[in-house]
Formats: C-alpha cells, structure tokens, sequence
C-alpha cells in the first residue's frame, strides 16, 4: 500500500509556451490515469496551495522580492523574457501548480511521520533555497515542509531527518537549505558532469554517489544499493527526490537508465527504508522525456505491491 498525492491543480497547461521548455507539464495527469485503478493505492489531494506567508517566512528579503517578479522567475524557470506575458499569467499557470506541489510534500509528510509511506507526484523542488530560485525550481518543499513540521511540534530539533536524491542532477537548493543543519543527513546520486556544478553542495553532502555522463543503469543501480546500505535506522522520515532524468531519453540528465532500471531503483529505495523502518515520503523532481510519465507510473505500480 502506497498513499499518492496528487491534484489536477499540479498540471502546468502552457499552450503554445511549452515549446520554449522541455518540461512536460501535464506529466502529473499521465501518471494519475496510469495509477487510478491501482487498488494498493490511497489517493490524497492537497486543497489549497501553500500560503505565501509560509512560502516568505521561509526565504530571505531578497528572494521575497525577487519571487514576484516576472523577468527573475522567467529567468529561474529558464525560459528567455517573452515580452506579452504577465506576472498574473505565470502566477496562475507555474507558480500556482508549484504551491500545490509544496503543499503536498507537507502533507505527505504528516502522513508519512504516522508510519505510512508516501509520494508526492509534484515535489522535489531541490534546486531552489531560501537565498535562490533556479533550474526550474522555485520554492524549496522540503525546507518549507521542515520549517513548518518543525513550528507544529510533529518534529523537533533532534529528529534526524534522511533526503535521499536521486535525480539526476545535484541538489544545491537542498544543500544550500540544510547547510548549517547537521540534523538533516542528504545522500545524492548525480551526473557530476552536468548543472549545477556545486563546490559547497559537494562539500554539504553527506552520502556523496558522483557518476559520469554515460552510465549504464546496472553501474547505477550497484553504486546506488552499497550507498545505501550504509544507512543507518536513525531518521524520523526520509524524502526522496525521485527524478526521473536518468531515462536514456532525458535530453539534460545524460545517463543511460531505461524504465526498468528505474522502476527497480525505487523498488531497492523503498526495500532498504522498510527494513530501516524509516518512512518514506517520494517526490516527483526532474524528468523531462516523454517516458517520464510511464518510468513514474511503473514504479509506483511495482512498489504499491511491497
Ligand atoms: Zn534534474
């Protein structure tokens, strides 16, 4: 049994723009019509988006201002500045779908800190921070998440807390998040040849699992089982930013995984926090190819029956 998050809300429907990212936006709603008759599935749908006050306590002045401008999202969605669209149009159509996705990560979260596990389709924004807004992320979910777990009581300054990223990408926005946090542990997987080429994210990483462009999914997945067998049963929760950018299909990810080896990927992520007896909340991260939506699909398939 597998508690998915999902909401129509999620779905970023650009019409014509879409032609100027790569991100398939209505991915969310390909997976949803894959998984709904999954009876090993509970489905749970966030009804608001996160407030902007949370999202403002949690970023610094600069980025509170930065957030509500068109040209400094634009350029942090990395799309060049298209002269006839309008703060309102992003607002409605990217940033909203997003605070639906942070809204999940939280809620997600409180189910999962009960025992059960979870994952959150939308999510796994870890490129972005409380200083900064990039690679197509722009409110950090697990920070605010953190922030807000942290306010309620439901966790508290000792709890060790688990990030698992295995997108394909290095998370600098987690890192840059957690960075004075000793507490939060982060094991990361990742094309070290690629964006963001990160000295303090290479410093802040606890479980560092550096791979080349190129790599095979059987040199992947054995990389990834010794790291992660080298976790201990500390964690209150572990998130997982389950990007699927590894596909040999993903034009920015350059690795060679097919969607066997990523639905085996996360059947090995999950086993192992069983046996820690860690929950385990998923999130959606990267994934840009149109085999995204049937890698996310698969897994979610093949571990609801775990
Ligand atoms: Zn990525």
């Amino acid at each position: 049994m597998i508690h998915i998050f999902y909401s129509e809300n999620f779905n970023i429907d650009l019409g014509l723009l879409r032609y100027l990212h790569p991100f398939d936006g209505m991915k969310f709603q390909k997976v949803f019509d894959d998984i709904q008759s999954n009876s090993n599935i509970k489905f749970h749908s966030p009804e608001n988006p996160i407030s902007l006050t949370l999202v403002n306590e949690f970023v610094n002045e600069l980025i509170e201002l930065l957030i509500i401008e068109k040209v400094t999202i634009l350029r942090a969605l990395e799309v060049p500045n298209i002269p006839f669209v309008g703060f309102s149009y992003l607002d409605k159509k990217i940033l909203s779908p997003m605070r639906y996705g942070v809204s999940a990560t939280l809620q997600a979260t409180k189910l999962a800190l009960t025992g059960k596990n979870c994952w959150n389709l939308a999510g796994g924004y870890h490129h972005a921070s409380q200083h900064n807004m990039e690679g197509f992320c722009i409110y950090n979910d697990i920070g605010i998440t953190y922030q807000e777990l942290i306010k309620s009581g439901e966790l508290i300054n000792t709890d060790q807390v688990l990030i698992i990223d295995t997108d394909a990408h290095h998370g600098n926005g987690n890192a840059r998040t957690f960075l004075d946090n000793d507490k939060v542990k982060i094991l990361d997987v990742y094309n070290s040849d690629i964006y963001p080429q990160s000295e303090f994210t290479r410093e802040r990483i606890d479980f560092p699992v550096p791979v080349s462009s190129g790599i095979s999914g059987d040199e992947y997945l054995a990389k990834y089982q010794k790291a992660l067998n080298t976790l201990s049963s500390d964690y209150k929760v572990a998130f997982v930013v389950a990007g699927t950018d590894v596909l040999a299909s993903d034009k920015l990810g350059h690795m060679k995984l097919t969607i066997d080896d990523v639905v085996e990927r996360e059947k090995i992520t999950l086993e192992r926090l069983k046996a820690l007896d860690i929950p385990v909340v998923f999130l959606g991260g990267g994934g840009y190819s149109k085999e995204s939506a049937q890698a996310i699909s698969a897994a979610i398939n093949r571990i609801s029956e775990l």
